[in-house]
């Protein structure tokens, strides 16, 4: 059920030393791939079809692919603004392989011809920052990183970054003004970062899960490591589970796996007595599957087609104990604090959905509100220069639709705790107005 690729060995003490990781065949690979072309080491990334683990899950090779050749000063940017809630596998990396990282990347900059290289680490992330710094310094040590690294034609600078703690400095180009030392701002896009991306150059942005794949993918083999997974999502996936499970932690999986092996395999399933309620494939903000769906294969494809995504790899399981109103709530409220504000419907329609929801449990709303409410997440998808504000309405929107008649319930519930007075009472807006007649005009 689960596999250990990036995982294997992963709890040995000291792996986070070069010493012990070398005697477990680290940077064996990165002396493979510097004895191979540039193209050829890009050609096994592109057979490997290994798609982004950080949450669009796109593939890697196109990206490098995408990259102008030629003499110039071009960029990789490791992002490790790990902020999703629920998302914590990238920290277990960072904490106990750094070298495998710093491997990844090395071999990744190889081929796409890049020779500066930065990690943006989340604020929150010190003691794993303090370990990366210490496996940096000792990679520089050993040649792995500098100048002509192993004595080949490939140089390469590394630089670790600490972001300030703000969710949308986990965006790609939010990332990269922050990184130039500005306020975190998402830009428009197009041009994109590998056209346009830090300080103007052309830039490859990757996860820390997915550059950290890559020694793996030229130790192995390209054919041997797609032969993992589903065809079209290939290979192992760490998954981040978290919520009402009695083994929450980071497993590794072969992707195509049923979600079930995954939540009540490996982790467990809710307590006893307990059964899921809903569950977020994808970090928060995924649009929530429920129990019916535990048997939906745990791929790209898989979970698109059930109507959401596997995005960060994060699964956060709701048992049956809890009101959707309050899941709903706490994502609304958080998506409304982490907004930046530059555009409208996420800055206004975040904080909108926050007082709905708010006005749900004052017992002053009524089911109309959830047709407004539902309408107001469709108008933010897709309309917001990042996906900040699809994030928040995506999850919402699913609630709303999929738990309806449990938030009827809340309404009339709340109404009644409210004195306000039973639903039955209450003549629709578009009735009222009807008896009304006219409005007068003065
Ligand atoms: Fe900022 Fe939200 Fe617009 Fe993204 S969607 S740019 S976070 S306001």
């Amino acid at each position: 059920m689960s596999i250990h690729i990036l995982f294997e060995g992963i709890d040995e003490p000291g792996l986070n030393r070069l010493e012990v990781y070398q005697r477990r065949g680290g940077y064996q690979a990165l002396r493979t791939a510097l004895a191979m072309s540039r193209e050829d080491v890009l050609g096994e990334l592109l057979t490997s079809e290994i798609r982004g683990r950080g949450g669009a899950g796109f593939q890697m090779g196109k990206k490098i692919s995408f990259l102008p050749r030629g003499d110039m000063d071009k960029y990789l940017v490791c992002n490790a603004d790990e902020s999703e809630p629920g998302t914590f596998k990238d920290r277990e990396l960072m904490q106990k392989s750094p070298h495998m990282l710093i491997e990844g990347i090395v071999i990744a900059s190889y081929a796409a011809g890049i020779g500066r290289s930065f990690i943006y680490i989340r604020g929150e992330y010190d003691y794993q920052a303090d370990i990366l710094e210490a496996a940096i310094a000792e990679a520089y040590e050993a040649g792995y990183l500098g100048e002509q690294i192993l004595g080949s034609d490939h140089s390469l600078s590394l630089v670790l970054h600490r972001g300030a703690g703000a969710y949308i400095c986990g965006e790609e180009t939010g990332l990269l003004d922050s990184l130039e030392g500005k306020r975190g701002n998402p830009r428009l896009k197009p041009p994109f970062p590998a056209i346009q991306g830090l300080y103007q150059g052309p830039t490859l942005i990757n996860n820390v899960e997915t550059l950290s794949t890559v020694p793996h993918i030229i130790r192995m083999g390209a054919a041997q490591y797609a032969e993992i997974g589903t065809q079209t999502s290939t290979g192992t996936k760490l998954v981040s589970i978290s919520g009402d499970v009695q083994r929450p932690g980071n497993y590794e999986i072969a992707l195509g796996i049923p979600s079930r092996e995954i939540i009540y395999g490996l982790a467990g399933g809710p307590a006893d007595g307990r059964e899921v309620k809903l569950w977020f494939p994808g970090g928060s903000s995924a649009p929530v599957l429920t129990k019916d769906d535990l048997d939906v294969p745990y791929d790209f494809d898989s979970l698109a087609k059930a109507g959401t995504m596997l995005g960060s790899g994060a699964i956060i399981v709701v048992d049956d104990s809890h009101r959707v109103l309050d899941v709903a709530y706490k994502l609304a409220k958080f998506y409304a604090h982490e907004s930046c504000g530059k555009c409208v419907p996420c800055r206004e329609g975040t904080n909108w959905t926050v007082k709905m929801l708010q006005r749900i449990e004052a017992g002053e709303a009524t089911p109309m509100d959830l047709d407004i409410m539902a309408s107001v997440q469709d108008e933010i998808i897709g309309n917001c220069l990042c996906v900040l504000g699809d994030a928040m309405a995506m999850p919402v929107g699913s609630i709303i639709k999929k738990f309806r008649a449990e938030l009827e319930e809340h309404i009339e519930a709340a109404r009644e705790r409210a004195g306000i007075g039973s639903l039955e009472n209450v003549i629709p807006v578009g009735v009222a107005d009807a008896h009304a007649g006219p409005l007068p005009v003065h």
